[in-house]
């Protein structure tokens, strides 16, 4: 397959600055990025890699991170977890509080933000110092020792994140939180603030098209069975209430941040991320959306 072919299509297809969509201002740092950024790269799993544009600088991975600390949390919790957080898809917007109130504090999802702050309060039942052995755990996966937190993006989202403060309150009042609420919401911003560009987000996400495996060294850091349910939930539940849009047009595993991220795989074959800050209404990349959409129709590689 040409890969490098199909990417330089796609870079010649898309305008971003002809597309709709705004770069995320509620959390003030994040407003400071160029909204012309245009980035994407591919590595397949037979270790080549593929590219363009703004491919190698970092950005704030934000959401992207729940399936990340949802892999590690797996590895303590086991099936406990899903005794806390459901598997369905929301249809609701990632930060939504209603559902919340009408489940009992039981999230729908590990992927929205309810579900992935329970994620982060078992972490922090679970781990000695939550925020060194997240980033050793995502530096191993990545297979890179620079990865590292955001400290200024962490501050901003602490500063305005009102909203996931409510919804920390609302769980610990169901009992769904076992730890102080301030300790696993600055644990849960720190987690959304790792800059990573889409070559380092790429090379992360090899290990759910390897089963499991790291693409370098082979190791099995999540056993084939773990894999697919984390694999089928990125499917599911992904990209906030725009999951269904999401599987309609790609047709990949995969999930999305406001840092106008996204990242997808296609096991066994590659795994891609691309990069547009501006947003749209449901809060997924526009150019980032419509370039894995040219992807999958001009490779036929979607996972239908
Ligand atoms: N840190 C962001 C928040 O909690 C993540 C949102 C996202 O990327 O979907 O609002």
């Amino acid at each position: 397959m040409d890969y490098q072919g199909i990417l330089d299509q796609i870079k010649n297809k898309i305008d971003c600055r002809q597309l709709s969509g705004e770069v995320a201002t509620y959390i003030p740092e994040l407003a400071k990025v160029s909204p012309d950024k245009f980035g994407m790269h591919l590595c397949s799993t037979s270790g080549d890699d593929f590219f363009f544009g703004d491919s190698n600088e970092g950005f704030s991975v934000q959401s992207i991170s729940k399936v990340l600390s949802l892999s590690l949390a797996l590895l303590y919790e086991d099936d406990k977890l899903w005794e806390r957080v459901d598997v369905e898809p929301s249809g609701d917007p990632f930060n939504s509080l209603v559902q919340l109130e009408y489940e009992n504090g039981i999230p729908r999802n590990p992927l929205i933000n309810s579900g992935a702050l329970v994620v982060c309060d078992t972490l922090i039942s679970n781990l000695k110092d939550p925020k060194k052995e997240y980033l050793e755990f995502v530096i191993k996966v990545a297979g890179n020792p620079h990865i590292s937190y955001n400290e200024k993006v962490a501050e901003s989202e602490k500063a305005n994140g009102f909203n996931n403060a409510a919804m920390v309150n609302l769980m610990k009042s169901y009992g769904n939180i076992h730890n102080d609420v301030d300790t696993v919401l600055d644990f849960y911003f720190h987690t959304c603030s790792v800059s990573m560009s889409c070559k380092e987000l790429a090379n992360t996400f090899m290990i759910y098209a390897n089963h499991g495996c790291l693409q370098e060294t082979g190791e099995q850091v999540l056993s084939v069975k773990r894999t697919k349910r984390i694999n089928a939930l990125m499917q599911t539940c992904g990209f906030y209430d725009e999951a269904g849009e999401f599987s309609f047009r790609v047709g990949l595993p995969g999930k999305s941040g406001v840092g106008g991220g996204i990242v997808a795989i296609y096991p066994n074959m590659y795994s891609v991320a691309v990069w547009s800050p501006k947003l749209n209404a449901k809060g997924n990349s526009t150019a980032g959306m419509l370039a894995l959409e040219f992807l999958t129709d001009m490779t036929g590689s979607s996972i239908f």
